[in-house]
């Protein structure tokens, strides 16, 4: 069983749309996928369909931006329902606050003399509601102020960098919490990654876990050394919580990234299958549902 539990499409700024993605996870020889698309459920109706017709498991999934003490951290959410007014509410400020800090990007760019318009970073998020820096970088690669996604991080838009500007984002322990009540499964996603290892301590975790509800935390990703895995994995066993591997694939947006570059063991996807169920039993929403063929 190769379970990948972490996957962007075009609904947010992976590079492959929902079809393609799910084509390239059977071809790829995985058995299940988790759709995983930055603070939208956008592509979830597709993504089951074409995992039904090619016979691959299908798994709901948001990567919710949330902010502790102002630095990023991700939240997985699992199977939530996503009509859940106090998510789906959350969520829009969210995708709004993406959307409206794109002039002030722009106009930051500018400034450092670079030649570029909120029309070109918008022409590069067509169909997805969920406009992020990886939009602004293919507007900068179309324009041939730099060759990949890479380089447009590196010199503008990583934290820190001249022309990064951060949006709302939601508090952690509140996004857990609507998650459960949403009936999902809650899943701090590369919690040593680049910028939420400053916050996402193991005491973090531990209080997430006991005040909110958290389910599990991502392990196996490629912002994770073999030390910080071994290091998680210990902190997970400890807490008795649930740890997943996944790839974070964009398409050809992200080097290194490829499908199934990382995968979930299949007893902790039965866990966070078990997790599923009692949290939809216990919230009065009725959820999506994981496809297994
Ligand atoms: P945002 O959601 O607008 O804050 O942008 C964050 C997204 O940019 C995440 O999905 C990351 O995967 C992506 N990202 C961060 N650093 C890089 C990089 N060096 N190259 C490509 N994508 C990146
Ligand atoms: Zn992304
Ligand atoms: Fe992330
Ligand atoms: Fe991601």
């Amino acid at each position: 069983m190769r379970i990948d539990l972490h996957t962007h499409s075009n609904r947010s700024d992976g590079t492959d749309p929902v079809d393609v993605l799910i084509a390239h996870a059977k071809r790829d020889g995985l058995d299940v996928i988790a759709l995983t698309d930055h603070d939208t459920a956008d592509g979830w109706a597709e993504g089951r369909r074409a995992a039904e017709q090619l016979g691959i498991g299908f798994v709901p999934g948001i990567e919710i931006s949330c902010k502790l003490n102002g630095i990023a951290v991700h939240l997985l959410g699992y199977l939530p329902d996503p009509s859940y007014q106090p998510l789906a509410d959350e969520l829009r400020i969210v995708r709004d606050g993406r959307t409206d800090r794109i002039p002030s990007i722009v106009a930051r760019l500018n400034g450092l003399g670079v030649a570029l318009t909120v029309d070109e970073v918008l022409a590069q998020a067509t169909g997805t509601p969920s406009v992020g820096r990886p939009h602004v970088a293919d507007a900068l690669v179309a324009n041939g102020t730099v060759a990949d996604r890479g380089e447009a991080f590196d010199r503008f838009l990583a934290d820190g960098r001249p022309g990064h500007v951060s949006h709302y984002a939601i508090d952690p322990g509140r996004a857990i919490d609507l998650v459960r009540e949403a009936g999902g499964v809650p899943v701090v996603a590369h919690p040593w990654g680049r910028s939420s290892r400053k916050v996402v301590t193991a005491e973090t975790i531990a209080q997430l876990v006991d005040d909110h509800g958290l389910a599990g935390i991502e392990v196996d990703h490629q912002d994770h050394p073999p030390q910080a895995r071994e290091t998680l994995r210990g902190i997970a066993r400890d807490l008795g919580i649930i740890y997943t591997g996944s790839s974070d694939h964009h398409g050809i947006g992200k080097i290194d990234h490829e499908l199934g570059v990382n995968s979930t063991e299949p007893e902790q996807f039965e866990r966070l299958l078990e997790v599923a169920k009692a949290n939809a039993a216990a919230s009065a929403t009725t959820g999506p549902e994981v496809y297994l063929p």
